[in-house]
């Protein structure tokens, strides 16, 4: 098999990361150390077995430091999933993502030198959150600890307006990067560019200057 992706936790994350990139045609190999989890798997995923990633022989056995890219998808047991990125990186496992559970857990993960560290269920409650403000706040992602980019529908003060007049740059110090209406997307708009009800917009900056933008504009 082409030694594209592993992903070691089968559970609600784990699995849904697995299905995700089948679909998408990719070579997974789910790893689980509970039977029942790695027989859900086997029809899913290209290969799925079963061990316990705290064990470094298992895992070099089954060749993990020839993957491109592992996902650790352990939840609740922290010290697994802490001892699984030690081993990962001990073998020189090129691409390491992990999910954390907790600040504590991130900490350590970032003094292991894992590329990425992601926090489901903290970035899902902010989208949720921007989401639940106002209708027009379609999503909302972190760039970084204090820049994002927001797909927002264009307020009702801005129908009719142009981005000139509008003058969201100087007065919010965000920048719209692209527009779609309908079907067709606009990059980097004119500055010409009129609003209509139903226009998407996608906003980068601040997070406290797409919050002012938003309030202002965007909810109505
Ligand atoms: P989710 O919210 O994604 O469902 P969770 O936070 O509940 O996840 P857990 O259920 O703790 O996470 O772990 C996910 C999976 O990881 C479980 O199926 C569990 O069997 C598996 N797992 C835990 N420890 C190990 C280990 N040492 N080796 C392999 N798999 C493990």
């Amino acid at each position: 098999m082409s030694k594209d992706f592993a992903v070691i936790g089968l559970g609600r994350f784990g699995g849904s990361i697995c299905r995700e990139l089948s679909k998408e045609g990719k070579q997974v190999l789910a790893i689980d150390s509970d039977e029942m989890k790695v027989n859900e798997f086997k029809n899913i995923v290209s290969h799925a077995v079963i061990l316990d990633s705290t064990d470094e022989e298992s895992l070099k056995e089954i060749g993990i430091q020839n993957f491109e890219h592992v996902i650790v998808a352990i939840g609740e047991n922290l010290q697994a999933s802490i001892l699984t990125t030690v081993i990962l990186t001990d073998l020189g496992v090129e691409r390491i993502t992990v999910k954390a559970q907790n600040d504590y857990h991130e900490k350590i993960l970032r003094k292991l030198g894992v590329n990425r560290i992601v926090h489901p269920e903290r970035e899902m409650g902010r989208r949720i959150a921007h989401n639940v403000i106002s209708n027009n706040i379609l999503d909302y992602l972190d760039l970084s600890d204090d820049h994002s980019i927001v797909e927002v529908k264009a307020g009702v003060k801005m129908i009719g307006k142009s981005l000139l007049e509008l003058n969201i740059r100087a007065k919010y110090g965000c920048n719209v990067v692209a527009i779609k209406r309908g079907e067709e997307i606009e990059v980097t708009p004119n500055p010409e560019y009129i609003f209509a009800h139903g226009d998407v917009l996608l906003v980068v900056g601040k997070d406290k200057d797409i919050n002012r933008f938003e309030r202002n504009l965007i909810i109505d």
